[in-house]
């Protein structure tokens, strides 16, 4: 799943290439991909492309005549650019090929193209009205970005403090804050010290404040990788490897050396270092209990 850093470099080269640009006509081979009806996708050839922004891990392209064109890529779902007379780019009338699910033709000739592959087709394109989007799906409910100065430690406090669950879940709740995913929910939990298991509503004053630390710090990295990673491309393939904790399950902690372990629960896997993370406690792995039973 593509994770805040890399939709966030996404977005700032998606822009430099479509700014500006006009769209001439939409094409949509996979009709499900589009989540909304009114207006119609049809509505989006002559308008101009505005300014390309990032809302959690939605990309939201501001659209002349006050339209808003929004894309959650979800896990499969990744963004190309055809060059006008490329290989890859043959005629208007060719038919599109596997796996472009929308696509749109610019003025000059280039197609932006959503691309998804794997059998679960779950991106989504939505096309709103700017006075209609705050209230509207996917945009609706969503928390502050957690690399904007909207969110603070004060926001943060409030939002593990309204919280029953568990610290993990929390920070993941779209409604809280918007855009940490599983992936790197582990990383701020791990550079934080803090457990993934702990009650978010029992935290300090001086854990919260660790917390919100984390969440700058780790992001500010891992996005300065990134862009490194990635220079002006638009990225296709998360880099898992510049992550520290999260999938390096039986390898050392780089920070203590104690073994990291994982608990599996539904499909979503934590990473945590017990030494560093959970005074020692090693955790089910609930997967593991349900086939030993
Ligand atoms: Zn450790």
């Amino acid at each position: 799943m593509p994770e805040l850093p890399f939709i966030q470099v996404l977005v700032e080269n998606l822009a430099r290439e479509i700014e500006g640009h006009t769209i001439v006509s939409v094409r949509v081979p996979s009709p499900a991909i589009v989540k909304t009806f009114d207006p119609p996708v049809s509505a989006l050839a002559g308008r101009r492309i505005e300014r390309v922004r990032r809302i959690g891990k939605l990309i939201v392209s501001d659209l002349s005549d006050d339209l808003l064109l929004v894309m959650h890529l979800m896990r499969d779902g990744r963004l190309q650019i055809a060059r006008a007379g490329s290989a890859a780019r043959k005629g208007r009338a060719s038919p599109a090929p596997k796996p472009m699910a929308f696509g749109l033709f610019l003025e000059g000739g280039d197609e932006l193209r959503v691309n998804e592959a794997g059998p679960k087709k779950r991106a989504g394109v939505y096309v709103l009205r700017a006075q209609d989007a705050a209230s509207s799906e996917p945009l609706a409910g969503l928390g502050p970005d957690p690399l904007s100065e909207q969110f603070t430690a004060d926001v943060l406090a409030r939002a593990v403090q309204a919280e029953p669950g568990q610290l993990k879940r929390a920070i993941t709740q779209q409604r809280h804050v918007v855009g940490i995913g599983n992936a790197f929910a582990d990383e701020i939990l791990w550079e934080a010290k803090l457990s993934p298991f702990a009650p978010a509503a029992r935290l300090s004053s001086d854990e919260v404040a660790r917390l919100y630390a984390a969440i700058r710090s780790v992001f500010a990295a891992a996005l300065q990788k990134h862009r490194t990673r990635f220079g002006t491309q638009l990225p296709t393939r998360e880099p898992v490897e510049l992550l520290r904790v999260h999938r390096h399950g039986g390898e050392p902690c780089p920070r203590c050396r104690t073994r990291i372990e994982t608990v599996y629960f539904a499909d979503k896997e934590t990473y945590y270092c017990p030494a560093c993370q959970t005074g020692g406690k090693i955790y089910a792995d609930r997967r593991m209990s349900r086939l030993l039973k």
